[in-house]
């Protein structure tokens, strides 16, 4: 496919992608849609090498399991998308998503990838006239599920042909061959209210509620044949050296596949132990205990011109001295880009300190402005 490149304005309802990426504090940022987040090491290494040539080397991986390039230059961006996409099977229109493990989940009730392939494929022209934030998830319930993402229209399997269709706060039960029919319906009266409508703005709906606790991707799971062992980027990035050394490793240990999935995580499939302590020499996090899972954090002024504190580099120092149980979002400035819902602990950058935010969002009003010889102890305090 050509790639003609625009640049995305950081307005609310924006989203960066390959073709249109989005300007941040340290250049472009190109968010990268993978085809079902299936990744050879090859592939990830590749990657890696494409984002230290085209950009400054910073690769991420987001809350919903999409990969990032950032640094990316005006100049560089065409030719790292051209790059990109021959190397990759990159989904474009209208984001349908399924689990991590979707078929191969012994757990799940049913195969997602059908239904959510037949969305596509029929959403193709109805995609233009949707934002690019309207999402659908088509979810086989198994034990990596997508509960606790927000979804404009969610499909959950429930039983043997059976769906529960969420659209904001309304609920049905349907069977599987009136999926497709409700889910472009609803899509069309999405649609057809304008393009910065979502699911939410439809009558008489509200916001999706949350489903039910899910899982932590990182652990083992056992596949229908093998078995898929999680673990996390920290904060959700890595720089493009250790992205490469995962690659080579992996392919010292016959690992053939990688799948990116929620929370800032990467699954290898047939991992073994072995390969999972190289993963952990690298520097990525394979213990769902790691404080740092339950740290929320963006680039901050490392690299966005609205951060007024280096968000994720005070984030990785304060994780020891996190309360246990505690979940602590750090924030560049007020947007709260890295999580826009409540943590216990919010520390958002101001111009003269670290606005603190008990059980509330970036945008909350501050209880206290803390300076910096405070913010160990304040994240320590356990809170609730
Ligand atoms: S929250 Fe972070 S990434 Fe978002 S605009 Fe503020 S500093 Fe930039």
């Amino acid at each position: 496919m050509s790639v003609a490149l625009s640049i995305a304005t950081h307005r609310r309802g924006a989203c960066p992608t390959l073709d249109v990426p989005m300007q941040t504090g340290d250049g472009l940022l190109a968010r990268l849609r993978i085809a079902q987040g299936r990744l050879t090491p090859m592939q990830v290494g590749r990657i890696a090498a494409l984002a230290a040539e085209h950009g400054n080397g910073l690769v991420e991986v987001t809350a919903r399991g999409n990969l990032q390039v950032r640094g990316l230059t005006p100049a560089s961006a065409a030719p790292f998308a051209r790059a990109t996409d021959s190397l990759v099977k990159i989904e474009r229109g209208l984001v349908v998503e399924t689990p991590p493990l979707a078929g191969d989940d012994p757990t799940e009730i049913a195969d997602p990838r059908p239904l959510a392939a037949s969305i596509r494929a029929a959403s193709v022209l109805l995609a233009a006239r949707l934002g690019p934030k309207v999402t659908v998830v088509v979810d086989g319930n198994g034990r990596l599920n997508l509960s606790q993402l927000k979804a404009d229209i969610r499909l959950t399997a429930i039983g043997s042909n059976q769906w529960a269709c969420s659209v904001g706060a309304r609920s049905d039960v349907i069977l599987r061959n009136e999926a497709l029919m409700i889910t472009l319906r609803t899509l069309r009266q999405i649609a057809d209210i304008g393009i910065d409508a979502r699911a939410a703005d439809l009558p008489g709906a509200t916001t999706t509620p949350r489903l039910t606790k899910d899982t932590s991707p990182i652990g083992v799971f056992a596949l229908r044949d093998t078995t898929a062992t999680g673990f996390a980027l920290p904060l959700g990035s890595s720089d493009h050296a250790s992205l490469a050394a995962l690659a080579a490793a992996a392919d010292r240990h016959g690992i053939t596949e990688f799948r990116l999935a929620p929370h800032h995580t990467m699954l290898a499939v047939g991992a073994d132990p072995a390969f999972m302590a190289d993963v952990a020499a690298l520097g990525f996090i394979t213990d769902p205990a790691d404080p740092r899972t339950r740290i929320s954090a963006c680039i901050g002024s490392d690299g966005c011109a609205s951060g007024h504190i280096p968000a994720r580099t005070i984030a990785a120092s304060l994780a020891p001295d996190l309360a246990p149980q505690t979940s602590l979002h750090v924030s560049g400035c007020t947007k709260g880009c890295a999580h826009p819902s409540a943590a216990d602990i919010t520390l958002v950058g101001e111009p003269n300190g670290y606005g603190l935010v008990i059980s509330g969002r970036a945008g909350d009003t501050p209880r206290a402005l803390l300076r910096a010889d405070q913010l160990e102890s304040a994240v320590a305090a356990r809170q609730g």
